[in-house]
C-alpha cells in the first residue's frame, strides 16, 4: 500500500493511521536540550555515543550533533526474542568495533518500552569495564516497564500507544519522519 499524508496532522503507513504526536519543531528543542545537558557532563570526555540500530539512528545523528565537544559514536544491532515476557532475551546480532575500557558511554536508545532491550544490553556494557555508562532515550513508555532499567536522560516519557517517525517505523515505514506520531485509536 501507498505511503500519504492527507493532512499535515495525519500519516497513513501501510493500513494504519497515525495522528501528530510531537512536531518537528518540538522534537528538535527537546534534542538540543539534551544534547546541551550531555555537554556539561561530557564536554571534556571524549565520549562514545553508543546507537542502537535501527530505530535510534536518526536521534543519535542529531543528538550528537547537539553535543559540543570531542566525541566518537559506535552502532550495535540488537534482536530480541520474545517467547515469553519474562524469558525474551536480547541477542547481539552486530557487536561494537570500538574498545570501551575507560570510556565513557553514552547508549542512545530510541524508545524504552518493556525495558528488556537496554537491561541485558547494559549487562553486557558493564562487563567490558568502561569508565561510565549512561543512557539516553528518545522516548520512553512508563506504563509498560518490566526490566529494572535506569535511563538518565529521556526525550519525552508517553501513553502505552504505538508510535512512528524520528527513526521508529511501523513494517519498515515511517522512519523518515520529522515528527512523531501516534496510533489512531
Ligand atoms: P523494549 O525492549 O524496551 O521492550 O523495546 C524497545 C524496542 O521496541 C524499541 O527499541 C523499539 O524498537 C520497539 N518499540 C517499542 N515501542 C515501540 C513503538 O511504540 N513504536 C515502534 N515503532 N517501536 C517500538
Ligand atoms: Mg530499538
Amino acid at each position: 500500500m501507498e505511503t500519504y499524508t492527507d493532512t499535515k496532522h495525519h500519516i497513513q503507513l501501510h493500513d494504519l493511521l497515525f495522528v501528530t504526536l510531537f512536531s518537528e519543531k518540538q522534537v528538535q528543542e527537546r534534542v538540543q536540550e539534551l544534547g546541551a545537558a550531555l555537554t556539561l557532563k561530557y564536554r571534556d570526555k571524549n565520549p562514545l555515543f553508543v546507537s542502537i540500530l535501527s530505530g535510534a539512528f536518526v536521534f543519535a545523528a542529531d543528538l550528537m550533533r547537539a553535543f559540543d565537544g570531542n566525541c566518537t559514536v559506535g552502532f550495535v544491532k540488537l534482536a530480541s526474542y520474545s517467547g515469553t515476557q519474562s524469558t525474551g532475551k536480547v541477542q547481539t546480532v552486530m557487536g561494537l568495533e570500538n574498545d570501551l575500557e575507560g570510556r565513557h558511554i553514552i547508549v542512545v536508545e530510541d524508545i524504552v518500552d518493556s525495558g528488556r532491550t537496554l537491561h541485558f544490553f547494559l549487562r553486557h556494557l558493564r562487563e567490558q569495564k568502561p569508565a561510565s555508562i549512561c543512557t539516553v532515550a528518545f522516548l520512553r513508555k512508563p506504563d509498560s516497564l518490566e526490566f529494572p532499567v535506569d535511563v538518565e536522560y529521556v526525550g519525552f516519557d508517553i501513553d502505552n500507544r504505538f508510535v512512528v517517525g524520528y527513526g521508529l517505523d511501523y513494517d519498515g515505514l515511517g522512519r523518515n519522519l520529522a515528527g512523531v506520531y501516534q496510533l489512531q485509536e
